[in-house]
């Protein structure tokens, strides 16, 4: 039986999300797709109009099929978490049933269960500031929209996963490492992703038999990096510093999660794969 896997945080063919989804649908999976709310017409009809099909390419030439799209705000758990100005905002008014819970009811409604549960989502709006410059209110979005939204999201899918299932996400090394420049929380989400996939892997799999595990990515030209400033930098220092010099593609990212989702990986969980070239492994820069 094929499996089925719902991937949070796809709005466009540049991302990891999207990567992933295509190496999953090349193993053979079914694809949902949770796409964030204000994002979500711009992806929708870039995809009924053909924009992606050329991303859409798999190994065997056949297209990626996406089975549903459906809006999310991982920021939100239930509808009586939603703000008055955001319930009313144009853009989040014209779709409905896009808060944690109610995506998670909506998925069990139409397919029952799920195998793979994939987070390749973050937020910070104040990346482009130092910590020492970051406000309270700022961290604290950081760390909701990029932290407690795996919390959440595992935690309301964790009873329609199958037992066998995998939960990955995707995290950077900023989180152990000094990277200026990845501001305004950021690298405190992620230190508290990677540590919350530890105690959620032992809670999880103990719960439900569900393996928990994180890819620390290197660095890759999307929508979210581009918005922090400082992508080609990080991108043209790994290939020159990596042991191996080359770009990083989406595509490894998305074989490295293909492999955790799979039976290869049935004893790995609560761990931080590096898929970065081998960049974590340096002492020094040359
Ligand atoms: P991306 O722009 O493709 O993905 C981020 C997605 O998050 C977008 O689709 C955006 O719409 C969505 N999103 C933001 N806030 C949301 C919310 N509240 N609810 C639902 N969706 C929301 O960029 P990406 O770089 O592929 O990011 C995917 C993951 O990879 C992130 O966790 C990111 O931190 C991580 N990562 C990226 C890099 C890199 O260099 N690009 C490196 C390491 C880790």
């Amino acid at each position: 039986k094929g499996k089925r896997a719902f991937i949070a945080g796809v709005a466009d063919d540049h991302g990891y999300g999207w990567a992933i989804a295509k190496s999953l649908a090349a193993a053979g999976a079914e694809i949902l797709v949770g796409t964030w709310v204000p994002a979500l017409n711009i992806f929708e009809s870039s995809l009924r109009r053909g924009k992606f099909d050329e991303s859409r390419i798999l190994p065997d030439g056949s297209l990626m099929e996406i089975t549903k799209v459906y809006p999310l705000d991982a920021v939100f758990d239930n509808p009586e978490d939603v703000p008055e100005d955001i319930k009313t905002n144009k853009r989040y008014a014209g779709s409905a049933k896009w808060t944690v819970q109610e995506v998670a009811e909506s998925v069990k409604e139409d397919f029952g269960s799920i195998d793979i549960l994939v987070h390749s989502l973050a937020n910070g709006p104040e990346v482009t500031k130092p910590l020492l410059e970051t406000s309270r209110k700022g961290y604290l979005a950081a760390i909701s929209a990029s932290s407690y939204s795996y919390v959440s999201l595992l935690k309301h899918f964790l009873p329609i996963l199958n037992p066998g299932g995998a939960s990955i996400s995707l995290t950077y090394i900023a989180s152990e490492r000094i990277i200026p420049g990845y501001g305004g929380g950021m690298s405190s989400a992620k230190a508290a992703l990677e540590s919350d996939t530890r105690v959620l892997a032992f809670e999880a799999g103990r719960k439900r038999k569900v393996r928990v595990n994180t890819i620390s990515a290197g660095p890759l030209r999307s929508r979210a990096a581009k918005a922090i400033g400082f992508i080609d930098m990080m991108i043209d220092y790994s290939t020159v510093n990596a042991p191996l010099e080359k770009e990083l593609s989406a595509e490894e990212v998305g074989n490295a999660a293909a492999f955790l989702a799979s039976p290869l990986a049935s004893a790995i969980t609560g761990t931080v794969l590096y898929v970065d070239n081998g960049l974590n492994a340096m002492g020094v820069g040359i």
